[in-house]
């Protein structure tokens, strides 16, 4: 079976491989070593001052951020399933929120968060998706980010970049707090979250709050390469293992560029066999189809041709289907998935199978990749 969901993502065979072996003691010089590596990569990776991993799915992440970062009350921009999460987070810490809600296929106006920041004082903290998973949204995060500092330099712009980090390369200059899940882009087992952040978030956090999540203490502990509780050993050496893996295959820069055309040459592809992307900014890392037979389209694929897609979810559920792009993906399986969307609605007696999709997959693709 073809695992094709926006997370979790297949977990390359090295990876697998790597994280067989014995387990180690996480309080030894051996795992401080593979610690320092991780790390280090993690840095380079989310192009940020600091970062901290946490044994937790990326939700756990979200927490932290809101519990460290925000001290009186919260913005938070709401477009879809994770956005929403944001603002059940900001009430149970016990904090204020003003929620900005958005139609989940409608970007946050840079207009409408500024206005809201400027007629409330006690905002301090503004908390939204990059990507919007639930519609495939792509937010203006760097407008947003850049034109807050200018009338709040400090606000803390926590941004949830789960389906973004290792998606396309992120101006992080305004945002002070870049969160990232291992089952995304970075093809891992889910249970490690990572949280880039900035100099002026580290000292908003201060001695930090909460227990377990407790920024301060984790920040003071992963500096010296080891962590306040036990770390998620295995997901780290798999962490590394990635990071070897997107090197051989020529860098982030190389996974960006195939990234980028293959979402372009998925959204040809759909739009070739009469499909038209749900959102009006999609984000890189999947494409999101309204239909309304689309549970029968997802159906078809897992039944007859190994295919595995996601679904909609709420008041979107059965009524959208959305194709992974993140990671590392073989072209040739990439096309196969819109060979066999097309070979469903055939199937379905929809339109007749005349092999476009995959050669208009194949077609941009290629074509974008000599660029
Ligand atoms: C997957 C995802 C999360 C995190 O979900 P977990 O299940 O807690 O790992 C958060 N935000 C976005 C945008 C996501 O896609």
């Amino acid at each position: 079976m073809l695992l094709f969901t926006p997370g979790p993502t297949p977990v390359p065979e090295a990876v697998r491989m790597a994280m067989s072996t014995p387990t180690l003691h996480h309080r030894t010089p051996e795992f401080e070593e593979i610690f320092a590596e991780a790390r280090k990569g993690l840095l380079k990776l989310l192009k940020m001052p600091e970062a901290v991993m946490l044994a937790s799915s990326g939700t756990g992440a979200m927490e932290a951020c809101v519990l460290n970062l925000c001290h009186k009350k919260a913005l938070t921009v709401n477009a879809g399933k994770f956005g929403e999460r944001f603002g059940k987070i900001v009430l149970s810490c016990g904090l204020e929120l003003r929620e900005l809600k958005y139609a989940w296929n409608t970007p946050a106006s840079v207009e409408e968060v500024l206005d809201a920041v400027r007629e409330d004082e006690d905002i301090d903290a503004v908390c939204i998706q990059i990507a919007e998973s639930a519609g495939g949204l792509r937010h203006p995060v760097e407008e947003i980010a850049a034109e807050l500092k200018k009338i709040r330099p400090q606000i803390s712009v926590i941004a949830d970049g789960i389906t973004a980090v290792g998606v396309e390369a992120l101006d992080t200059e305004n945002i002070d707090a870049l969160i990232a899940g291992s089952q995304k882009a970075l093809m891992l087992p889910p249970g490690l979250a990572m949280i880039g952040l900035s100099e002026a978030a580290v000292e908003k956090i201060g001695t930090g709050r909460g227990y377990y999540f407790n920024l301060a203490g984790e920040i003071s502990k992963q500096r010296k390469n080891t962590t306040a509780y036990t770390a998620a050993t295995t997901l780290i050496i798999g962490l590394n293992a990635i990071f070897t893996l997107i090197e051989k295959r020529g860098g982030m820069e190389r996974i960006y560029k195939e990234t980028a055309a293959r979402a372009r040459a998925n959204t040809a592809a759909l739009e070739a066999i009469g499909f038209e992307c749900y959102p009006q900014t999609p984000a890189l890392c999947m494409s999101a189809v309204y239909d309304e037979e689309a549970d029968t389209i997802r159906d078809i694929l897992k039944k007859r041709y190994g295919v595995n897609i996601a679904g909609g979810q709420d008041h979107l559920k059965g009524k959208l289907f959305r194709i992974n792009q993140m990671g590392i993906i073989e072209p040739y399986e990439a096309a196969w998935v819109m060979d066999a969307i097309e070979s469903a609605l055939s199937d379905m007696g929809r339109r007749e199978y005349g092999g476009i999709a995959g050669r208009v997959f194949n077609r941009v693709y290629f074509e974008e990749m000599q660029r």
